[in-house]
């Protein structure tokens, strides 16, 4: 496989080739005369590549040489198909065409290309470390708003975990703990994160990663009413008895005991049946 994504080498290879104009590209033979160049007459029909191994070519003769091929791929119809196929990469993990220009590229330049390519795909980490269900749901509340337990409750989820997520967010897209929440948000669209979320604009001084979040203070909190469930043989068993005075009752829901109460035996045979039987 190429790191062209969907497409091998030789699928590339046969695009090229079969391109519609493909028989007018700028380095086939020149019709009357198939030592030369189509797109230059002047050049030989091998400038591309240069002079074989028993003709030596000095640096300067190479680059003149280069920069004239270079010419004719820039005015060639199929230079976009050549640059694909030349610039992708084999099984073996070499170029397609390691040598020459190619698609209006020297070869140095393809190889150096193909190493960032490579750095770049170690350095960056896919998207598919943001698909989980909470970084999906953080980022989609940080476009909408920044305010720490605004952003935990769009994400529903609490504020500690959203704002370690915030965190995590930035980390994973390579950006400093510092960076403001627009330019986050910016380079997550950049990398097709937030497609069809709308985002609502700060003044740029928004930090992405909170500051420590205040949780507010246990007693401020106003007290939830706390109902203990009555204990259905109080004194038969301590432990258990304790346990289930912390169980709070909510309203609707089935209490325990309900549920564990014996539902009442309906005998199948009527007594006298049972009698006969006997
Ligand atoms: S882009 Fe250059 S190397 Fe490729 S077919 Fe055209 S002229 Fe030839």
């Amino acid at each position: 496989m190429t790191e062209t994504a969907e497409k091998t080498s030789e699928q590339l290879l046969r695009e090229w080739t079969e391109h519609p104009h493909f028989k007018y590209r700028g380095c086939a033979g020149d019709p009357d005369n198939p030592q030369r160049m189509a797109g230059n007459p002047d050049l030989h029909v091998g400038a591309h590549h240069g002079p074989d191994a028993f003709a030596p070519e000095g640096q300067r003769e190479r680059r003149a040489r280069e920069e004239r091929a270079i010419e004719v791929c820039l005015s060639c119809p199929v230079m976009v198909a050549c640059d694909l196929y030349a610039s992708s990469v084999r099984p073996d993990g070499k170029l397609a065409e390691p040598e020459g220009v190619w698609g209006g590229r020297r070869a140095l330049e393809r190889h150096k290309a193909l190493i960032r390519r490579r750095v770049a795909s170690v350095a960056a980490p896919t998207n598919r470390a943001f698909e989980t269900a909470q970084k999906r749901a953080v980022l989609t509340a940080l476009a909408s708003c920044w305010e720490p337990f605004e952003v935990a409750a769009a994400a529903g989820m609490d504020v500690r975990t959203a704002n370690w997520q915030r965190s995590s967010l930035v980390r994973l897209l390579g950006l400093p703990k510092t960076v403001s929440r627009m330019r986050a948000l910016a380079v997550a669209r950049e990398r097709g994160l937030l497609e069809g979320v709308d985002l609502v604009a700060d003044d740029g001084t928004v930090p992405a990663i909170p500051p420590p979040t205040r949780l507010p203070d246990p007693a401020l909190i106003p007290p939830v009413p706390v109902v203990p469930v009555q204990a259905a043989a109080e004194g038969s068993c301590r432990g258990v008895r304790s346990r289930r005075k912390r169980v709070t009752a909510v309203t609707g829901q089935l209490s325990f005991d309900d549920a564990l109460a014996p539902a009442p035996v309906t005998p199948l045979f009527s007594s006298r049946r049972m009698e006969a039987a006997a």
